[in-house]
């Protein structure tokens, strides 16, 4: 099958399935230029997000990870959601039965969900994702219970001048799961039961290496639903793709949802 054809047969898949699972990862905002962990730039100060995004890092340090997750807050503030996101948001706010779960903590979908609503002059709810893994715009308390929109600049120069909480004192942390850290249970739950329901499955930028993200993906393929996956390099999915849409999310997400 050439691209062209390829296109079509997704577009087909997709416009036939009253309900549909969108799971994304980095590489949906790769075009935006939030850097991916794995490829180019994903690297800080030397450091490897795998030894600063872990509650060990944060305790032995809090100073340090804070101060990676303001230049990350402010690299994604400097952002803006790409084509592919905003394909992805038209679509989801001009049919049903769309889920989105995402891994990303950068908030594009959410800011695309609300550029798209407003060009339409609607409620971006129905193109706001699941969030598998928090959002680098809240912040939480390491000892109670308190969560809270947040994505001031952090001073970072010392202990003293880190976020506290404004209802117990202790230190504030960044509304992400870390390595090692549970997901959110609701959060899950509701990837799962729509995973479970879909009539198709659409992959953009995951490697598919990070549980259990790939695995609501690959549980829509286990029911012998079709899937369509949209990455430019390859991905754990590729085998068990019905389409493989070899290219860019701000590429292919257009035409494939326009
Ligand atoms: P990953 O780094 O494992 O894989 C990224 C995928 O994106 C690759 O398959 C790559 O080929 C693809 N890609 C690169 N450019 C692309 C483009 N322009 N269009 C479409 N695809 C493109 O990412 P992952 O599977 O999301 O896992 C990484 C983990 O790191 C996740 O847990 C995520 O939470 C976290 N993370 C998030 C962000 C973010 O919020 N933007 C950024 C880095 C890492
Ligand atoms: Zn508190």
């Amino acid at each position: 099958m050439d691209h062209a054809a390829a296109l079509e047969r997704a577009r087909l898949l997709l416009a036939e399935a009253p309900r549909v699972l969108v799971l994304t990862g980095a590489g949906i905002s790769a075009e935006s230029g939030v850097p991916t962990f794995r490829g180019p730039g994903g690297l800080w100060k030397e450091f490897r997000p795998e030894d600063l995004a872990t509650p060990e890092a944060f305790a032995r340090d809090p100073r340090l990870v804070w101060e990676w997750y303001g230049w990350r807050r402010g690299l994604v503030a400097a952002c803006a959601p790409n084509a592919g996101h905003l394909a992805l948001a038209h679509w989801m706010l001009g049919r049903a039965g769309v889920t989105l779960v995402t891994q990303n903590v950068d908030a594009l979908h959410e800011r695309a969900a609300r550029t798209a609503a407003t060009a339409r002059g609607g409620d971006p709810s129905p193109a706001l994702p699941i969030r598998l893994h928090g959002s680098i715009a809240r912040v939480r308390c390491t000892r109670c219970d308190h969560g809270a929109e947040g994505d001031d600049p952090v001073d970072a120069t010392a202990r003293e001048t880190l976020p506290a909480c404004p209802a117990c004192g202790a230190l504030l942390r960044p509304d992400v799961v870390w390595f090692g850290e549970a997901l959110p249970l609701p959060a899950m739950q509701r990837a799962d039961a729509a995973a479970r329901e879909a009539d198709a499955c659409l992959v953009v930028g995951t490697a598919g290496a990070v549980q259990p993200a790939a695995g609501y993906a690959m549980a829509v393929v286990r029911r012998r639903r079709p899937l369509v996956v949209v990455d430019p390099g390859p991905t754990a999915f590729d085998g068990m793709a019905e389409v493989k849409l070899t290219g860019s999310a701000g590429a292919v997400l257009p035409p494939l949802l326009g």
